[in-house]
């Protein structure tokens, strides 16, 4: 088991970590490393793991578990077909269909959108068919090495048997919209290379034959793989690094400071320093790099999720989107985890699971599902940027600070593959791709 530190109270304002303060005066030793990785869930577990592998000495620092934020609760797939990413609507059809509030794919909050204003216009301006081809071409590198990177790390740290080979199924309920999917999947294919298989309702119970409800078919993404627990894996592979040499520590990246030629943090067991720290924080990480002066223009799409036991002998096989309703079901270690779209809201309101509440009875018509498992929703948030490509390489103007974050929707998917570029990037490696559309100055 990793060493996991004290565990810091998260709801304590920074500046009452007494801990961490007294010992700066006291002047206790400071542990010194190469490189600080601040944040410990699956985006910043994997760049820690690749330092390590070449060589660097690495603490990798939370103020909780690895992979018990974003990367615990998501829905597990690695998506191989991650290329074009969830843009902004654009016609007045769908802006008025969310503009009222009322879809179960996604929700927001009216008190937040004073907040959300700014970053939404620019997530629509980037939402342009010319600016997604662009986001789509900075994935495509990423995703090529995604489920190789996964596999790699998987085998090396013994879990190789969570991969589910299955693919996903995305189902509809309505012909006109199924017909418009295969329009969209084939331009896809063209142009990027995907595949899909197209199935009709006979088709679905000979993949899935417990699923009911009134589907007309579905698309079968082939080639995707899912794991039955995303934590779990993201916790393996900080079990690896501390095996590789590295150390987990428990601490707040809002005490990053520059002191002299190193970046220092506060941590409950004392002071580390290192010559490069990396902002992995996830939805978090505008906050430690504004304590640096550098503004990013992050947002939260939050996402709930809920676990349920099969009736009977019900079985799911695979992760199912239900496309119309916009939620996914897929079976898990726990149950079969019921995950939803995307709620804009400010990240660190308290949740609001409306959209929960409204496809779980959906759910139920696709599955035989029995009680609710968890005592309470989980809810997590997925870190976003407008252009929905996440940011990879140095902070300009902060010698040594490299920024790890906004993954959106694909985080569990891309970590490995962008950890690696990172540490590629930051070792004077090779890129195995031409860093450039990740850079962190891009939105100025
Ligand atoms: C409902 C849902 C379903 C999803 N399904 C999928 C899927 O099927 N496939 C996929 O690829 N992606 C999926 N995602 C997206 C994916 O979960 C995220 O993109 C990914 O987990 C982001 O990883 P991260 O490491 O950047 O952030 P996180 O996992 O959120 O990690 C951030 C870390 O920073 C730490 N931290 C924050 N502040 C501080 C601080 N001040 N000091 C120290 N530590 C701090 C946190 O404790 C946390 O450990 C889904 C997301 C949701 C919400």
């Amino acid at each position: 088991m990793p060493a996991r530190g004290k565990r810091l109270d998260l709801d304590t304002p920074i500046r009452q970590y007494p801990a961490a303060s007294r010992s700066f005066h006291r002047g206790p030793i400071t542990m010194k490393a190469d490189v600080i990785v601040l944040g410990a869930g699956i985006v910043g577990v994997s760049t820690a793991l690749h330092l390590v592998k070449r060589g660097r000495s690495v603490i990798l620092v939370d103020r909780r578990g690895a992979a018990e934020e974003a990367s615990y609760g998501n829905t597990g797939i690695i998506q191989t077909e991650a290329i074009v990413p969830y843009t902004f609507p654009r016609d007045i059809a769908k802006l008025i269909k969310y503009g009222v509030n009322r879809t179960s794919e996604a929700n927001y909050h009216v008190g937040a959108l004073a907040h959300l204003a700014p970053l939404l216009f620019r997530y629509w301006r980037n939402s342009s068919p010319e600016r997604i081809a662009a986001s789509a071409r900075a994935y495509l590198p990423l995703t090529r090495l995604c489920l190789a990177e996964h596999e790699a790390l998987m085998t090396e740290a013994g879990i190789a048997g969570m991969l589910r080979r299955t693919g996903y199924l995305r189902i509809y309920r309505g012909q006109a919209q199924l017909d418009e999917a295969i329009i969209e999947a084939e331009r896809v294919k063209t142009t990027y290379g995907t595949n899909h298989n197209v199935l009709d309702a006979a088709g679905i119970r000979q993949l899935e034959p417990h699923l009911q409800g009134r589907h007309v078919g579905a698309l079968h993404i082939p080639e995707p793989v899912s794991v039955p627990d995303p934590g779990r894996v993201g916790k393996a592979y900080a079990e690896l690094f501390v095996k590789l040499g590295g150390r987990l520590m428990t601490g707040d990246a809002r005490t990053l400071t520059r002191s002299g030629d190193a970046w220092r943090i506060g941590n409950v067991e004392g002071p580390l320093e290192a010559r490069d720290a990396v902002i992995a924080l996830g939805a978090w990480s505008d906050d430690a790099l504004a304590m640096q002066g550098v503004r990013v223009p992050l947002f939260v799409k939050r996402g709930y999720h809920m676990h349920f036991r099969p009736r009977g002998n019900a079985t799911l096989s695979r992760p199912v989107l239900d496309v119309d309703g916009g939620f996914v079901i897929t079976p898990m270690t726990r149950g079969i985890r019921l995950t939803t779209g995307a709620e804009f809201g400010r990240r660190d309101t308290a949740p609001t699971p409306v959209q929960l509440r409204k496809t779980e009875p959906m759910a139920r018509e696709m599955f035989p599902l029995a009680d609710r498992i968890d005592p309470e929703p989980w809810m997590g948030r997925r870190p976003c940027l407008p252009d929905m490509v996440p940011m990879i390489g140095p902070v300009v103007g902060k010698k040594g600070l490299w920024a790890h974050f906004g993954h959106q929707h694909w985080g569990f998917t891309l970590g490995p593959a962008t950890g690696r570029l990172l540490a590629e990037m930051m070792t004077d490696e090779a890129t195995y791709t031409d860093p450039f559309p990740y850079r962190v100055d891009r939105f100025n």
